[in-house]
């Protein structure tokens, strides 16, 4: 029944869906071919009580253990249509792949997300940002799936955006797809501050072993990474995962880390950044169970 309603990967390896690459199972990833077949999946999933998650390209995801379920990945809601300066894409389509489409074609508001590893959906989930711009910046509007499996139109006005915070974080709405406003600018001033932050992000980022981006808000006025730092647990372990030596706010993989590494790691750091600034650091990333 559930092979019908698009590729289906049985006894899926976690870190061929996750960029922390941990190790760990999952029972099963669905593609849906399409919305109609989604629908139905998700209709399934729900009279026969199954767990399951859609996630975009798991890059701000840490798995703590198999996952006893079905992920759902839509990596066929890749669709775009351009319009002048009105941008409607898919929610399955790449990030980063955006930023340097529009960037080409002269259109600017992305140059922020061109090191952001996710998906529109995941990026909308959690109002991705950086340098001070995020996805409220630009969405316009999005299209969900509500909890009653209806197409729904959400004006951003009406999706409770803040620091890396959405409606969808409350609601349980599956993102279709969004329609962004950009500005017209030249091509390569875009393009050309698109290489630079790449080269800023190369130099301040481990960007050469797998992660999950920022593991902890920043908290006001300040920086996680500045307070991690101060405490000399750049180069912490927990296995095989490590607080990294370049960025002291990623926690790197550095080979078989599994989930319960990250999050032992995790701890740690509130503990003692608690501990000696009172400051309590919010999880940026999430866990799945
Ligand atoms: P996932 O990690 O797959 O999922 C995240 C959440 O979104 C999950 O709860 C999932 O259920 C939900 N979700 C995914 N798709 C949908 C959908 N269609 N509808 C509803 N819910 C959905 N983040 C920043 O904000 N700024 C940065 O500068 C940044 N830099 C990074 C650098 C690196 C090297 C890495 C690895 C990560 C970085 N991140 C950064 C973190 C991450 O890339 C972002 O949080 C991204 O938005 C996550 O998107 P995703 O598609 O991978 O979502």
């Amino acid at each position: 029944m559930i092979n019908t309603y698009g590729k289906v990967i049985n006894n899926a390896q976690i870190k061929n869906y996750t960029t922390y690459k941990l190790d760990g199972k999952i029972k099963k990833v669905i593609v849906p071919d399409n919305l109609d077949n989604l629908i139905k999946l998700l209709k399934y999933l729900k009279q026969n009580k199954i767990k399951h998650k859609v996630i975009g390209n798991g890059s701000n995801l840490i798995f703590l253990k198999d996952y006893d379920g079905i992920i759902i990945k839509l990596d066929n809601f890749k669709d775009i249509i351009i319009e002048d300066n009105i941008v409607t894409v898919g929610s399955g389509y790449n990030l980063v792949r955006l930023a340097l489409k529009t960037a080409k074609l002269g259109l600017s508001g992305l140059e922020f997300a061109s090191g952001i590893p996710g998906t529109i959906g995941g990026a909308i989930y959690m109002n991705a940002g950086a340098y001070k711009k995020s996805m409220s910046d630009i969405v316009k509007e999005i299209t969900v799936l509500d909890n009653k499996f209806e197409i729904k139109k959400i004006k951003a006005k009406d999706l409770n955006f803040s620091y890396r915070h959405s409606l969808l974080k409350e609601k349980n709405y599956i993102c279709l797809s969004a329609t962004l406003k950009l500005e017209n600018k030249n091509p390569e001033e875009i393009l050309d501050l698109i290489k630079e932050r790449k080269e800023r992000r190369k130099q301040t980022q481990p960007l050469n072993y797998p992660s999950a981006g920022s593991v902890f808000r920043n908290p006001k006025d300040d920086f996680a990474g500045r307070l991690i730092e101060e405490l000399g647990l750049k180069g912490f372990k927990v296995g095989d995962a490590m607080i990294s030596k370049k960025h002291a706010n990623f926690i790197i993989n550095t080979g078989n880390a599994n989930g319960q590494d990250i999050k032992k790691l995790i701890k740690i750091i509130q503990r003692k950044v608690k501990k000696e600034y009172n400051i309590e650091l919010i999880l940026e990333q999430e866990y799945v169970e």
